[in-house]
């Protein structure tokens, strides 16, 4: 059942080693289905040479209840769930360790938009979470990394800014489809090496108070995204 979300699932996995975006088994992607009420995610500890489609493991989206699989789903599917569970139009998410984005995550700070390559994808700055409480870390770990996301989108919307840093962690995005949540994640650490570089010859210290012209990122996002695009279409 649910082989074409499984098989969607896996490619999107597999373009994760091929974008260099992930050392050994780290990394995951799901996909969702709505109308079925599941999610098909990585399964835990497999190695990307060895996986095949049919091992993408299926999970309802309303408990978690893991459907018709002998292996594990990924250790991150609560944070998933609680993704899809608050952004009701988002098909698909990421989650990496790639390099830059997971310095910035480390350093505990957004991404500020410095130019049009970030502007294309992202309609202002990429936040980062706040720091994890030790209640927070103690209990229901995964799933209280998926809220502190939840919390940093309170006064932004996530379908024009598609990704965050999760403080001291490491980066998510997500989009309409499980592979257009990798290639949000690909953008990310592309759009977070030039930052990091920018930034670094701006000043030694590099925090950080360049930020990109407010008319030339409305343009580059709003050219693509939204009811008045009309770039590429
Ligand atoms: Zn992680």
């Amino acid at each position: 059942m649910y082989d074409e979300l499984k098989k969607a699932v896996y490619d999107a996995n597999m373009a994760l080693p091929a974008h260099g975006l992930v050392t050994l088994t780290w990394g995951n992607v799901s996909g969702v289905d709505r109308d079925a009420g599941i999610m098909a995610i990585k399964p835990s500890g497999v190695e990307y040479s060895q996986m095949k489609p049919e091992d993408m493991v299926i999970v309802r989206l309303s408990d978690g209840e893991v459907i018709d699989s002998k292996l594990k789903p990924s250790s991150d599917t609560p944070t998933h769930l609680v993704l899809y569970r608050n952004f009701p139009e988002i098909g698909g998410v990421c989650h990496t360790h790639s390099r830059f984005a997971t310095i910035f995550s480390q350093l505990g700070v957004g991404i500020p938009p410095l130019g049009t390559t970030h502007a294309d994808y992202f309609y202002g700055e990429i936040p980062c979470t706040s720091a994890m409480t030790a209640i927070q870390i103690e209990n229901d770990y995964e799933a209280n990394t998926g809220e502190v996301i939840v919390n940093a989108f309170k006064e932004r919307d996530c379908n024009s800014v598609p990704a965050v840093l999760v403080c001291e962690h490491g980066p998510f995005t997500w989009g309409n489809s499980a592979a257009k949540a990798v290639e949000n994640a690909v953008v990310l650490e592309e759009v977070a090496f030039m930052a990091w570089h920018t930034l670094m010859l701006e000043s030694p210290t590099g925090i950080f108070n360049n930020k990109m012209d407010q008319k030339l990122l409305d343009k580059h996002f709003l050219r693509k995204h939204g009811k008045n695009a009309y770039y590429g279409q």
